[in-house]
């Protein structure tokens, strides 16, 4: 038994029924690997001392944050589950940043950095991903347009390379791991420690939902305010009714009293053909996600399967992939609580290496968060097979998939996806992780490639 074998660390060596069956468990659903051990590590020491003591085995070890990947990325057959969530809450706001556990959920980040009036710039929709889990992979959200991903507000990172040496790394030091960390689907090293940009934090939010019949009146009024960048968050979604689809533009203005949002000058020009709008605390409205969770609990399916898929589109296809999807789309390929989302970001924000999107000055997230059945595998099986499909289509209009997907991926599949970039990937996994198998979930074997 490896837990015989493992040296003693200062956390928690687990093997018991429960926390196997949890750790073979994540957002999606779908997927159930069940690993040999569960470790919650108490130090960055403890992480090291495991990710050497696996590699030297050729044992699997998958970092765990808050388990709300699709796909199970996040968990290793017969290997090693860290839960990072174990590592001790130090959480600390210096001049202009905040360094945090990677076990971190953004929510925690956000809740620290607040009493100094500071925020981090970009959030995903969902507070309750953590540090770790979002920067290897992006970090998406509604001020992404104006400030990239989470990837791109990265100060420094520690990390345990895959062979077991507890590093910091960042733009002047160690830049080939924290080139190959960001975005890199934890091939290279497990995250421990991130420091994190912060900003000055509004104390309000002024949050409009624009609505439009068109979608390309839709798309039009999206590109025009994301390039005028006049709203600080800016998402959307096409939204479908009894009269068919409609599309939703939200957009908000952040702020703190006495100045205040003028309503004439951001939406005057715009083609929208209704409006609501409301005002909220500035935490209320990052939190939104929260009141919608309480529900999907209590009615169920927030644990049903949730065959998700989120793409990138050229600028040049969207509106001829959108609509062809919408098409062929109604609630029975979505789920009754399923949802889409739909809109730019501004490509030259974007500047960590392996965060993939396609050519072009705007791309476009689309997003089909799907909620499976909890007694049909087959219609599962199916939202799955729709993703492959969205997928093969897009490759060839040069769409990239977001790492956070629900469907099969092989070496192959990420050495397209990282084009030029594969050898950042490549060059420091022979560095920095020669003999580790990292975050196996990911589907990438990083040895198979010259
Ligand atoms: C309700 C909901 C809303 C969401 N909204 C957004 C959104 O708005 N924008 C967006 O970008 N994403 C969004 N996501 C997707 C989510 O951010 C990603 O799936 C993210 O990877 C999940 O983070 P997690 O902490 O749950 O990590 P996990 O699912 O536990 O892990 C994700 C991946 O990261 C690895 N990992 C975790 N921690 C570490 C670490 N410390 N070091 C190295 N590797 C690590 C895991 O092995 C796995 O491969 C949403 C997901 C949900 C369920």
């Amino acid at each position: 038994m490896i837990d015989e074998i493992l040296p003693a660390i200062s956390g928690e060596i687990l093997a018991d029924d429960a926390n196997l069956t949890g750790a073979s468990h994540d957002w999606g659903n779908l997927v159930h690997a069940r690993p040999r051990l569960v470790v919650r590590p108490a130090s960055a020491t403890d992480v090291a001392t495991v990710v050497r003591f696996a590699s030297k085995r050729g044992i699997p070890v998958a970092a765990r944050g808050a388990g709300h990947s699709p796909y199970g990325q996040g968990q290793a057959d017969g290997g090693i589950v860290l839960d990072m969530t174990s590592l001790p809450p130090r959480r600390v706001v210096m001049d202009g940043s905040v360094s945090v556990d990677a076990g971190a959920r953004w929510r925690d980040v956000l809740e620290v950095a607040l009493p100094h009036g500071l925020t981090p710039p970009v959030f995903t929709d969902y507070l309750d991903v953590t540090v770790g889990g979002t920067l290897v992979v992006g970090g998406v959200g509604g001020a992404a347009h104006h400030y990239g991903v989470q990837t791109d507000t990265v100060v420094e990172l520690e990390v345990v390379t895959g062979a077991g040496e507890v590093l910091t790394c960042s733009r002047d030091s160690n830049r080939k791991l924290f080139d190959a960390m960001l975005a890199g689907l934890g091939q290279c090293g497990v995250i421990t420690r991130a420091t994190l940009q912060l900003i000055p934090a509004p104390t309000r939010a002024r949050r409009w939902k624009l609505y439009y019949d068109s979608l390309s009146a839709f798309l039009s009024d999206q590109r025009e305010v994301v390039r005028d960048g006049r709203f600080e968050y800016l998402e959307g979604q096409p939204l479908l009714g009894e009269g068919g689809w409609r599309y939703m533009l939200e957009a908000v203005g952040y702020y703190t009293p006495p100045a205040s949002p003028d309503e004439e000058v951001l939406l005057g020009a715009l083609s929208f053909v209704e409006v609501e709008s409301e005002d909220t605390t500035y935490f209320d409205f990052l939190n939104r996600v929260a009141d919608g969770e309480a529900a999907l609990r209590t009615e169920g399916s927030w644990f049903h399967p949730h065959p998700w898929i989120d793409v990138f589109l050229p600028d040049s296809v969207v509106e001829q992939v959108v609509a062809e999807t919408l098409t062929t789309t109604d609630q029975s390929e979505l789920g009754t609580t399923g949802l889409l989302l739909l809109y730019p970001l501004r490509a030259d924000r974007l500047k960590t290496p392996l965060f993939k999107v396609p050519d072009g000055e705007l791309v476009w997230l689309f997003s089909l968060l799907r909620t499976g059945s909890p007694i049909d595998p087959l219609v599962n099986a199916r939202m799955v097979e729709l993703n492959v499909d969205l997928y093969r289509k897009l490759r060839a209009l040069g769409g990239k998939v977001y790492p956070s997907t629900a469907m099969p991926r092989t070496t192959e599949d990420w050495r397209e996806h990282f084009g030029p970039e594969w050898p950042i990937l490549t060059e420091a996994k022979a560095l920095y992780a020669p003999e580790s198998n990292l975050n196996p979930g990911q589907r990438l074997d990083l040895s198979e490639s010259p």
